[in-house]
């Protein structure tokens, strides 16, 4: 009772905060900035907290993607039964939580050095330089060359050498997944700060692109966001099929595209498709594109899946047996990510059973994890994917063991089936081990981090997700 009276005179912003400190832990930083930090308590009454949101898109997602985490947050700060009531702004003009002014288009300095003001990518960045966000791995030297690549790749070296001054602008890689896309796309990338190091390099994908496009619209700053991307001299958007149907960040792509490239800035796009084929973009973008050079990524032959498959033991220090790398090489055709995700397999499993790389091993991993047919993702094919890929039995995520490696496969399931399926967090908990919601987030949240700073842990996450699709 006493408790009650003190939470009711406790004020909003107060609460909110508290909350905010909670919600801050569970999520990843960039979410936390694009969908909390511009929200503003409006009131706390008869155990209902207002808030104040930009728009009805936002109120929407916070309530298609965060309602389990605020109504845990809510019941842990302020009691259970609280509610919460969004206020939505309507008009520009009322709007308090700007941050910055619109202005006009800050024109683009030639040889503006770094980021005066505005940048995107804040978490991996400094004032003075831009991080180009490129993945230490994804270089040429382990970019194996094919016929299925020949011709992108040496479009891709003559790129690095005088980037935007040749007739590859932009260059249009496509291909299937797993193709090794992303990977030449970064490669440029490298090999044109290797050989230009004053140049300023940025890699992003669009659903990146989309988000923070979106958060500039909220912040009111679209003008700085173009104006930090028209400074880039070379830029690099991977999987821009994303952007179908998204007209208005379509536009501001495309106005950034085209100062870049009346600039003479190169300009690298990535996509699962050639232009032509390209649904949901506007024609005048997919005509630009086309200008360029399409270069595409094509299945590897047996040849080159093995030497892949060489390398790719070489720079992990593994040793497994030639027949069963020529096992590998004729039964895993689709992509390279496939070929990859068996070897991660075969290591996992080596690793934590102990197993023998041998026929029989592989034999087995292939058929889980690559003959696998088309099937919907649930939170039990999730776990019955990861059990594959480590070799557990499947009760082993049901079970209380803490053992690291059953903590870890315990966790990435339950990453996944956030990630993949609608199932809310509780019932995730509940399918895999019984576990609460809070465990759930918690996990997530942990292999989230991983990903980012395990290369191990990232390449397991990866192989299995192309196990799923
Ligand atoms: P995509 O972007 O086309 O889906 P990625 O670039 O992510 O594919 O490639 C998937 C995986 O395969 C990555 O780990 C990448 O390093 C690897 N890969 C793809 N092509 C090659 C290649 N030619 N040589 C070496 N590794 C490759
Ligand atoms: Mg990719």
């Amino acid at each position: 009772m006493n408790e009650y009276r003190e939470m009711e005179v406790k004020d909003h912003v107060r609460l909110w905060n508290e909350c905010l400190a909670v919600i801050k832990d569970n999520i990843p930083s960039s979410a936390f900035e694009t969908w909390f930090k511009p929200i503003v308590p409006e009131s706390w009454e008869d155990k209902t907290m207002t808030i104040t949101v930009p728009s009805n898109f936002y109120a929407e997602f916070l309530d298609e993607h965060y309602s389990d985490l605020l109504k845990q947050t809510f019941t842990r700060v302020m009691g259970s039964g609280t509610k919460l009531v969004y206020s939505i702004i309507q008009e520009a003009a009322t709007q308090t939580t700007v941050e910055r002014n619109s202005g006009h288009v800050i024109p683009v300095k030639e040889n503006a050095s770094g980021v005066d003001s505005y940048n995107p990518f804040p978490e991996r960045s400094n004032r003075k330089r831009i991080e180009p966000q490129l993945n230490p791995h994804y270089t040429f030297d382990t970019f194996v060359e094919g016929a299925c690549n020949k011709l992108a790749r040496s479009a891709g070296l003559a790129i690095a050498e005088a980037p935007g001054k040749n007739t590859f602008n932009p260059i249009f890689i496509y291909g299937g997944s797993g193709l090794g896309k992303t990977h030449l796309a970064q490669a440029i990338g490298w090999a044109t700060l290797e050989k230009h190091p004053e140049k300023k390099v940025l890699y992003v994908d669009s659903n990146r692109f989309q988000a923070q496009y979106t958060e500039a619209h909220l912040r009111n700053c679209v003008n700085d966001f173009i104006a930090f991307y028209q400074m880039i001299d070379l830029l690099i958007v991977d999987d821009i099929q994303f952007f179908a149907g998204k007209t208005g960040t379509q536009n501001i792509f495309f106005q950034i595209f085209n100062q870049l490239q009346l600039n003479g800035k190169q300009i690298v796009l990535v996509a699962d498709q050639s232009p032509k084929l390209l649904q949901g973009l506007d024609d005048r973008m997919l005509t630009r594109f086309r200008w360029g050079l399409n270069a595409e990524l094509e299945q590897p032959s047996m040849e080159t899946r093995k030497a892949i498959l060489k390398s790719k033991v070489k720079t992990d220090g593994l040793i497994i047996p030639d027949n069963v790398l020529d096992y590998i090489a004729e039964h895993v055709s689709d992509s390279v990510r496939e070929l990859e995700g068996v070897v991660n397999s075969l290591l996992a499993q080596s690793t934590l059973t102990d197993a023998e790389i041998n026929m029989e091993l592989v034999s087995k991993v292939v058929s889980s994890l690559v003959a696998a047919p088309e099937r919907t993702v649930t939170v039990s094919s999730i776990q019955e994917m990861v059990c594959n890929y480590y070799g557990l039995e499947p009760r082993m995520l049901q079970s209380n063991s803490r053992k690291r490696e059953v903590v870890q496969a315990r966790q990435i399931a339950m990453f996944l089936s956030r990630k993949y399926t609608k199932v809310s967090l509780s019932s995730i908990g509940e399918q895999i081990g019984n576990r609460d919601h809070a465990t759930v987030l918690y996990a997530c949240k942990a292999i989230q981090n991983l990903v980012e700073v395990d290369k191990e842990v990232q390449r397991s996450v990866e192989a299995i997700e192309s196990s799923l699709k």
